[in-house]
């Protein structure tokens, strides 16, 4: 029988039996997904080798929400106001399908891509160069997956439209910009998200992973990302011939103390069953061998699971400064300034338990139990949990995508050598079965949650 003539048949049993069981569900979904795949490629190799930087995604915005129109959704553009700067134009995207009484399903991905000149040799890898935001020429490319994201979600949203009569109340398909630099999530909500439309019951996503092989899932309960918080350290001493010392202040050792001081706060201070990392990741100071210089900027990242030891961190990296500064002699006039950004900052990822596992079990039924992972936390983090808002009040669930070529994962774990990862100008999820599986996944979630 032909892949048509099964599909048929099932169309017709649908109708004749009103709901369908959930293996014929899969299997039309299976049917659809053969037919969508070819177009969903071409969909993908062309975001792919157009990347847009945070903050710039006027091209992929257009292009989600025509394509979210041309399918029937109800769309509203330019959703997002930037606080900290208000004449940046936020490229949200939003795509309404009201369809009865029911819960609110929102699905969001990213829009976004990296500067990261890509060097993956594919035939459609980017060579797409830019300014940043500073003004700087940089490549850019979609190194974190985030076109996978696009194109699943596209492939979502036709797949729902065609599957309208399983399920009931309102999808949302939330297209967000600037995951990257963790200010787009925010600024869709500063922008009156949730009262311009339906507060959500759920809010899903998928994030593609080097770790796991393609065809599979994964699924983390509870905390599954760290908070981020980016953190500035100005040390100031006082300047002078690198051949006087006695007469200067040096805040290049006053840094050198700073940084295996704050070695201890992880290590000694913290609690080892609350993860936390400070990783200073840029120091700059001085300009030439002979000069001692007046100050050392330092730019630190801090991971942590709860904002009790977020907090903790930050009072110890102050205090840690402060104390340094006084035994090195240097005057209270040219005291340490540290500032912890309010806008390079998000929250932890806490995927709500119930509806993760509830989800876990609804992949088993698409995807087949064998290739379904649960998946240990990592401190990477994210700006999705902006969205449940303070205190979890809306569930969420962020599930990974494997995205690995299977023979090359196997190989790597054998060898120890590692693989490109996201971020990496190497990184090349395999597309096939990538976007059938994140396609698969997240229709199957959403049907599980708003099934008639
Ligand atoms: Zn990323
Ligand atoms: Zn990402």
């Amino acid at each position: 029988m032909s892949r048509r003539a099964i599909f048929l048949c099932l169309i017709l049993m649908c109708m004749f039996l009103g709901v369908p069981p959930a293996h014929s569900q899969q299997a039309t979904l299976d049917v659809l997904l053969d037919r969508e795949m070819p177009s969903l490629l071409s969909t993908y190799k062309a975001l792919h080798a157009a990347p847009e930087l945070s903050h710039q995604e006027e091209k992929t915005s257009a292009l989600v929400a025509a394509e979210l129109r041309a399918l029937g959704y109800t769309v509203t553009e330019r959703v997002g106001k930037y606080a900290e700067h208000p004449s940046w134009v936020s490229y949200g995207v939003i795509g309404e399908l009201k369809n009865g009484n029911g819960p609110t399903v929102y699905v969001r991905t990213e829009l976004d891509a990296l500067p990261v000149e890509e060097m993956t040799g594919l035939p459609y890898a980017s060579k797409v160069r830019t300014k940043d935001d500073s003004g700087r020429e940089v490549g850019v490319m979609h190194a974190c997956g985030h076109d996978i994201h696009i194109t699943s979600f596209l492939g979502t949203a036709k797949m729902l439209m065609e599957l309208k009569d399983q399920w009931h109340g309102t999808l949302v398909m939330l297209a967000q910009p600037a995951e990257e630099s963790i200010d787009g999530a925010k600024a869709m909500l500063d922008d009156g998200l949730y009262t311009r439309f339906r507060r959500p019951d759920y809010v899903l996503a998928l994030h593609d992973a080097p770790s796991v092989e393609a065809g599979k899932v994964g699924f983390t309960p509870g905390y599954a990302m760290a908070s981020s918080t980016s953190v500035d350290v100005t040390l100031r001493g006082i300047g002078g011939h690198g051949s006087a010392p006695q007469m200067a202040k040096d805040p290049i050792v006053e840094a050198a103390q700073f940084i295996l001081g704050i070695q201890t706060i992880v290590s000694r201070e913290n609690s080892p069953f609350d993860p936390a990392v400070v990783t200073v990741g840029s120091i700059h100071g001085g300009t030439r061998y002979n000069i001692i210089p007046d100050e050392v900027h330092l730019q630190l990242t801090i991971r942590t699971y709860k904002e009790e030891v977020r907090q903790h961190i930050l009072a110890a990296l102050q205090r840690i400064a402060q104390g340094i500064a006084l035994a090195d002699g240097i005057p209270e006039s040219r005291a340490p300034i540290m500032t912890a950004s309010k806008s390079e900052y998000t929250p932890a990822t806490y995927n709500d338990p119930q509806l993760t596992l509830r989800l876990a079990e609804a992949f088993k039924k698409a995807l087949g139990p064998e290739n379904v992972v649960q998946l240990p936390p990592v401190m990477a983090s994210e700006d999705f949990c902006r969205f449940s808002l303070e205190n979890h009040q809306i569930p969420i669930c962020q599930f990974t995508l494997g995205a690995m070529d299977a023979a090359k994962l196997a190989e790597s774990r054998r060898t120890g050598v590692p693989l490109p990862g996201l971020h990496s100008s190497l990184w090349a999820p395999i597309p096939e079965p990538t976007l059938r599986t994140g396609v698969k996944s997240m229709t199957s979630a959403v049907l599980d949650l708003m099934k008639k």
